[in-house]
Parts: structure tokens; C-alpha cells; sequence
């Protein structure tokens, strides 16, 4: 079921959009299913699943790590994880160096920007995104390929539009310049919306494994 709704939801995709399989609390057979079919790119919120899940499973997985992440964390995936989705703080960001040189290599992140009008979600405001754009660029050992932004938990689809499409605009703004690559926004309820808006990464969990506890 899992390999079958997955396949579904590859076709009926835009060609340059990336989906993220969303497997957090869900087991290794899960993911196996799915990567029986070919499916490769997985999404997880806590660092310790990750780390578990990436240990018992096949190498060629890309990982990446979605959710909020505390600096102390960032130590135990940096030898492997894929791209780091929520980078919301400059201090994050000096970790993510400090633990790429470590490994002698270069993190590829995302930086997570405040879009909802709701407060509780993290990240940067696009002051602040805009700061660090303009600012000389102190971390060798992260390559900044894009920006992540997850719209108001609502019903209401103007707002939900007018969200994604702000973080659109502003990527667009600066894709040249900062040489970025990819938009991610979109989970299971919303990410038409975000395709129309031009994501080209969503992270759409429920949607291919079911409903989580
Ligand atoms: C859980 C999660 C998702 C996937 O959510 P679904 O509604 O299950 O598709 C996407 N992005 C982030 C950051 C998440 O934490």
C-alpha cells in the first residue's frame, strides 16, 4: 500500500519537484516498502530516529532532518545527513560549521523562514534572512541551497497562498545571487498549494504512511 501510494504521488508530480517521504514514528518496514519501489529521499524530525533509522537501513537513503533542531544535536548526524531542512538561527548555523569541519564536510542546509502569521512556528524573519544573505559568508563548511517555510496550520486557503507565495517571491529574489536551488514547502494538506506556488521539495508524511499516533 505504502509503495503503491508513493508511486502515485511520484507521477502526478511536476518533474523538478522532490518528494520527501515523511517516516518520522514510523518503523523500518515502512520505509522499507517505500524503498522497495525506488524511493529514496526520507524525512525525519528527532535526531536520535534519524540516527537509528540511517544506521539500520540501506546507505543509499538520503536523510533528511526536517524538524526543529537543538545545536547539541547536530554532532551525532553530521557525518551523513543529506540536507538539514530548519535551520532557523545564525548560532545553529555556526554549529552546522563547526561540526561540517569536523567531518570534513561541506552540510548542505535550508533556512527555515517564519512564514505563518501564526507565532509558534520557528525561523527567520525575512529581515533576518535578508541580513545574512547581505553578510560575508562565515561558514565554509555549509553550503546554503535554499530556503523552508511552513505555512499557518489553517483551513483557509488565501492565507495558505498568500504565505507560500511571499517566500516565493523573496527565493526568487535572491536564487541568482545565493546560487539557490531548492523551495521547500508543502506537507500533506497543503502542498498543491505550494507546487502552484513554486516548491520544489515537499515534505508530505501522512499522506504516504498513514496517519501517526
Ligand atoms: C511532520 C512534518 C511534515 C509532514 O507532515 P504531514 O502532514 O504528515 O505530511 C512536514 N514537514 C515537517 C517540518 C514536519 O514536521
Amino acid at each position: 500500500m505504502i509503495g503503491a501510494q508513493i508511486q502515485k504521488l511520484t507521477e502526478d508530480l511536476p518533474q523538478d519537484v522532490t518528494l520527501v517521504a515523511v517516516s518520522k514514528t514510523k518503523p523500518n518496514s515502512a520505509i522499507e516498502e517505500a524503498y522497495s519501489v525506488g524511493h529514496r529521499d526520507f524525512g525525519e524530525n528527532k535526531v536520535q530516529e534519524l540516527c537509528q533509522k540511517a544506521e539500520e537501513l540501506p546507505n543509499d537513503i538520503r536523510w533528511h532532518m526536517i524538524g526543529h533542531l537543538q545545536r547539541n544535536k547536530v554532532k551525532y548526524m553530521a557525518p551523513f545527513v543529506h540536507l538539514i531542512h530548519g535551520v532557523d538561527s545564525e548560532r545553529l548555523l555556526a554549529e552546522i560549521n563547526k561540526q561540517g569541519a569536523k567531518n570534513n564536510r561541506v552540510i548542505r542546509v535550508l533556512i527555515q523562514i517564519h512564514i505563518a502569521e501564526e507565532s509558534s512556528k520557528f525561523g527567520f524573519s525575512y529581515e533576518e534572512a535578508k541580513a545574512l544573505f547581505t553578510n560575508e559568508n562565515q561558514y565554509p563548511n555549509v553550503q546554503i541551497v535554499g530556503l523552508m517555510g511552513m505555512a499557518t496550520f489553517t483551513e483557509d486557503k488565501t492565507q495558505i497562498t498568500r504565505e507560500f507565495e511571499t517566500l516565493s517571491t523573496f527565493y526568487n529574489t535572491w536564487k541568482a545571487q545565493k546560487d539557490l536551488s531548492v523551495l521547500s514547502m508543502g506537507m500533506s494538506n497543503d502542498y498543491p498549494i505550494a507546487i502552484a506556488s513554486g516548491s520544489n521539495m515537499i515534505r508530505v508524511g501522512s499522506l504516504i504512511f498513514g496517519r501517526r499516533n
